[in-house]
């Protein structure tokens, strides 16, 4: 490596997925987007603005103001635009977070398995990362650890942020409440990051708690439930304070001017968006039945994914690659696979394709 880059990168993977082929799809099951896209009318709607409305030479909008009046009566319960802030995904929002608060001051924590990005991020910015594991029946955090982490020093740093999914990829389980209650116990200097990027699926949130607590975060995203991964736009809800800091950090024109009208399209037409959630989650559900019958071992999940495990890491490596002969691609993480649902068609030959390969 070139002398001038900073040596603590050596070790780190660039992160970036190849897109696949557009011709010949395969089902493809391994991020957890939804597998519609966006209907005609929504893109020609967005195609009208574009034509109408962007004057492409000219910045973007910097500020932001009409979504984020969208986002708070998405939001509800009494949020205001000071307490929001935007991404480009929550990506973005995530090194932020790291940005304002545990850059030169303090490590993370994470509970594994998790959302890898949290830790990534944090790689990348020379940030210590203190991972604890999960419970092997229900993942819920292992308590006694967490608070152990807390309690020391890592690297000479002590833990200044806690990041945790809601519901968890890829174990789809939902925060238990003694572990809210340990949240509920840390101490003011400490930020606490709740994301819910699986929030429309759940429909659990945090949100109502964040009045009583200047310290915590929620996080979601337009990339899984609102369908509009190719655009990249995330938010996060907070403290006034907190969001004014992650304004500080954030890039000029963060948000390109088409994502920030796909946004807000999708905002003002999130009902016939949001449709297909009652069929997914009732999918959810064969799904969960159909993999039980072929034999692994599975999980009930609040999101839109399901995770699974045939007993060992190999035996898991040899089902994803025989699958993916077959036409259907998952992901093999956190020591399990995460199966994204599908639609009814594409979950159908998903079971069918792990009878044959198992
Ligand atoms: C998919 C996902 C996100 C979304 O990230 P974007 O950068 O907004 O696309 C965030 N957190 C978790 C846990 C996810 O699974």
């Amino acid at each position: 490596m070139l002398p001038l880059i900073r040596p603590d990168l050596a070790d780190l993977a660039a992160y970036h997925v190849t897109a696949l082929e557009t011709t010949d799809v395969p089902d493809k099951l391994d991020a957890n987007e939804v597998s519609l896209d966006l209907p005609d009318w929504f893109k020609l709607k967005l195609g009208a603005l574009a034509e109408d409305q962007v004057l492409s030479n000219r910045y973007p909008d910097g500020e932001y103001t009409q979504l984020k009046q969208l986002l708070c009566q998405y939001v509800g319960h009494g949020i205001t635009t000071a307490q929001i802030t935007l991404g480009n995904g929550s990506d973005e929002l995530i090194r932020s977070l790291l940005l304002v608060t545990c850059l030169h001051q303090g490590a993370i924590l994470v509970a594994e398995p998790t959302f890898s990005m949290y830790g990534i991020l944090a790689q990348t910015l020379g940030i210590p990362v203190v991972k604890i594991r999960r419970n092997e029946t229900d993942f819920a955090l292992d308590l006694a650890a967490a608070q152990n982490a807390m309690d020391q020093q890592h690297g000479g740093q002590n833990i200044k942020a806690v990041f945790l999914v809601h519901p968890n990829s890829p174990t789809g389980n939902l925060l238990q409440e003694k572990e809210k209650q340990w949240l509920h116990s840390l101490p003011p200097e400490v930020l606490v990051v709740i994301d819910e990027a699986y929030f429309e699926f759940s429909g659990k949130t945090m949100i109502p708690e964040l009045a009583d607590h200047p310290n915590w975060l929620v996080m979601r995203t337009f990339s899984k439930a609102l369908r509009l991964a190719a655009y990249r736009v995330g938010y996060a809800v907070g403290h006034p304070d907190l969001i004014g800091a992650l304004e500080k950090v954030r890039l000029p024109y963060n948000l390109p001017t088409m994502s920030y009208l796909a946004a807000m399209l999708a905002m003002m037409h999130r009902d016939e968006l949001l449709t297909n959630i009652p069929e997914i989650l009732s999918e959810r559900e064969r799904v969960y039945q159909g993999l039980q019958d072929i034999g692994l071992d599975v999980w009930h999940s609040a999101g839109n994914f399901i995770y699974a495990r045939s007993g060992n890491h190999e035996q898991d490596q040899a089902l994803l690659i025989a699958l993916a002969k077959r036409g259907t691609i998952v992901r093999q993480t956190g020591g399990g696979l995460r199966i994204t649902i599908g639609t009814p068609e594409e979950n159908t030959r998903l079971l069918e394709r792990f009878q044959y390969c198992v």
